[in-house]
């Protein structure tokens, strides 16, 4: 029985990426917010490698920023080299990536934390989740108990505890319990969530060794520097002002390649040792010697730690093999014949729960006020994690202060894609985010990303003035500007139909017009105007897409709908749309399986429903 206990509307617990946005957005809407996590030292930390952004993931970065999250502007204070991807492809691909300062990110994102008001950081580990049976049979989330015999009680509890329920790490035959190397487990919030009657399930992932930068012979490596102009990720930050730090390019080889596939059998993923599934496609380097074995080489990207470690990571070759395996293996490697292993990599299995147990809103459905966010839901990423610890944070300070749910939709940005696919679909693997995964990715671009969500963010409550004023005045410079290509006519067309041209370059606009030329305008709006007016075609058939998606979404499904009622719909399509409870025509139509055949059954049986009786819900 504890003795000690604590009162708070939101519990949070575990401060990684998703812990830290989930307990900033839900302190900054007014929740009494408490972060709970094993280890105060290790708060915001990156588990694998050291940068954040890169393709599908930079977007949602800026998503974040734009609706008043963290990870925007902590990486731009703390990143050591900014690149844009993609910028030989059209706007849609253009991705942001960024390497950090792994430390000065934890203490950037610590100290925020510490000094957000209604936000208590404390260091415990979480080991039950205590909740109450509700008179309707269902549970109702009370609190958590935590070690050392004490009780934090609150309205809502989010569970963001990434790799580390049930975790194993492997290296070679040698099996560690712990979520992260120098880190513990938690066996017990597992049990707990069983005995709530949640699934859970096993994923593994893995990461690189780490080498001595003082042991590699740069010489012998190609150099791959930051960005002439590194752009920011968040919309509040001016200029990137931190020197860039140069990473290092070298590859794999057939001796190395012959080494591994010698010593496969004591590779924990190929011996038996782990049989869970890992991501796909980001694959340990035993992995793509055996799927690409007509390669014989693969790019190996050396990824600075620091500004004051010499501390270099090894992207490309995640590996679990025996440590003798990696030392051999790494010598191997132009440029690191004589490289110094700091730290070995090794794999990491890990308990999950598959997200169809929970609403849109990252709620499960099964405990009233319960939420989970980040890689407990399968994803893998910062980005994900982050993403989602954000709506779950604002979405439980609005369950304590009586607000209704806040979703996103899938055409108004990745993150709506994000949730919609993880509490629709489920996942099968690792999931993480990639731009095909959103049919409406013209619209969905890095560089309207406040465009498209800064408005909603304010309307929550987590714009602050001066990022609102900012964005008011950028869209008056667009309108502005915009309205000066309709009006302005040079050769008889219209400035907006010369901009349309492929060839057609702003400088030859300001040539053709004195007015344009004089026009105040910020690097960032005139930005949003040539691509809105580049793309306008492309733009206008994707939102007419959009208007029709829309449409069959309008068709909402009362709560607890009885599918089983509908005799004639499948008995597979009625376990599925049983199993996802979707909220509209639209969900149901993304769950695999569902047919467009059921989809017009529902839809005449809910039409003959309303008609009958209006009021049903
Ligand atoms: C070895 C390894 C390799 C990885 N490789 C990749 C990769 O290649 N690519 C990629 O995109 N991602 C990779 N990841 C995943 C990436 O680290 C996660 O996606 C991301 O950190 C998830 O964020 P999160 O907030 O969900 O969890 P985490 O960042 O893992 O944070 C979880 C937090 O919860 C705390 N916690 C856990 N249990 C408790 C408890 N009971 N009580 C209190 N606190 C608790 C932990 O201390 C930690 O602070 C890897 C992770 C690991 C460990």
């Amino acid at each position: 029985m504890s003795t000690d206990w604590y009162q708070f509307d939101v519990i949070v617990i575990g401060a990684g990426h998703a812990g830290c946005e989930a307990a900033l957005a839900s302190a900054r809407l007014g929740a009494k917010t408490a972060l709970l996590t094993m280890n105060c030292d290790t708060v915001g930390q990156m588990s694998c490698n050291p940068a954040i952004g890169g393709v599908a993931k930079g977007q949602i970065v800026r998503e974040i920023d734009a609706l008043g999250g963290e990870m925007g502007r902590v990486i731009d204070a703390t990143g050591l080299q900014f690149r844009m991807l993609n910028r030989s492809k059209g706007a849609a691909m253009h991705s942001p990536r960024a390497q950090a300062d792994k430390k000065a990110y934890q203490f950037e994102m610590k100290r925020r934390i510490e000094e957000q008001a209604n936000l208590t950081l404390c260091q415990e580990v979480i080991e039950q989740l205590v909740s109450t049976l509700q008179p309707d049979g269902s549970h109702a989330i009370t609190g958590v108990q935590v070690r050392g015999n004490a009780t934090y009680k609150a309205q809502a509890v989010i569970v963001t505890t990434g790799t580390f329920l049930q975790a194993i790490m492997h290296t070679g035959e040698a099996k560690t319990a712990g979520g992260r190397a120098g880190d513990g487990t938690t066996g017990t919030l597992s049990d707990s969530l069983r005995q709530l009657g949640f699934e859970l399930q096993r994923f593994k992932t893995g990461t690189p060794a780490r080498l001595n930068g003082r042991t590699i012979d740069y010489a012998a490596l190609t150099e791959q520097p930051g960005d002439p102009d590194p752009q920011p990720f968040s919309f509040l930050t001016t200029a990137i002002t931190q020197p860039q730090l140069s990473c290092w390019l070298t590859e794999t080889n057939e001796t190395m390649h012959a080494l591994i596939r010698a010593n496969l059998h004591r590779a924990p993923m190929y011996s038996g040792q782990i049989q869970s599934t890992g991501p796909r496609y980001c694959p340990s380097i035993e992995d793509k010697v055996v799927r690409f074995a007509d390669k014989s080489s693969h790019h190996i990207f050396l990824e600075p730690e620091g500004y004051n470690t010499k501390e270099i990571y090894c992207n490309g070759i995640s590996t679990s093999l025996p440590r003798d395996v990696q030392d051999q293996f790494i010598h191997s490697i132009r440029g690191l014949e004589r490289a110094e292993i700091m730290r070995y990599g090794y794999a990491v299995e890990y308990d999950f729960a598959p997200p169809t147990q929970l609403q849109p809103t990252l709620e499960t459905k099964r405990v009233r006020g319960l939420f989970f966010a980040g890689q407990i839901n399968g994803t893998t990423g910062y980005e994900e994690a982050a993403g989602q610890g954000l709506l779950a944070g604002i979405n439980a300070a609005r369950l304590v202060a009586g607000a209704g749910p806040f979703v996103i939709d899938r055409a108004q940005a990745y993150l709506g894609v994000l949730i919609d696919d993880l509490v629709t679909k489920g996942v099968d693997e690792p999931y993480r985010m990639f731009t095909s995964r959103a049919e409406f990715r013209l619209i969905l671009r890095h560089d309207n990303a406040d465009r498209r969500l800064t408005k909603l963010g304010q309307e929550i409550g987590l714009v602050t003035p001066d990022r609102w004023q900012q964005f008011v005045e950028h869209e008056r410079q667009i309108a502005l500007a915009q309205q000066l290509l309709k009006s302005t006519r040079h050769q008889g067309i219209t400035l907006e139909e010369w901009l349309r041209r492929p060839e057609t370059e702003w400088t030859h606009l300001q040539e053709m017009s004195p007015t344009l030329a004089e026009l105040e305008l910020a690097p960032r709006a005139r930005e949003q105007v040539v691509i809105e007016t580049k793309y306008m075609g492309y733009i206008k058939r994707q939102e007419a897409d959009v208007e029709k998606a829309q449409r069959v979404q309008s068709v909402t499904i009362p709560a607890n709908f009885n599918f089983n009622g509908i005799t004639q719909l499948r008995r597979e399509a009625r376990e599925k749309l049983t199993k996802v409870q979707p909220t509209d025509l639209g969900q149901a139509g993304r769950i695999s399986g569902i047919t467009p055949a059921d989809l017009a059954v529902l839809l005449l049986y809910l039409k003959e429903r309303g008609r009958l009786s209006p009021s049903a819900g």
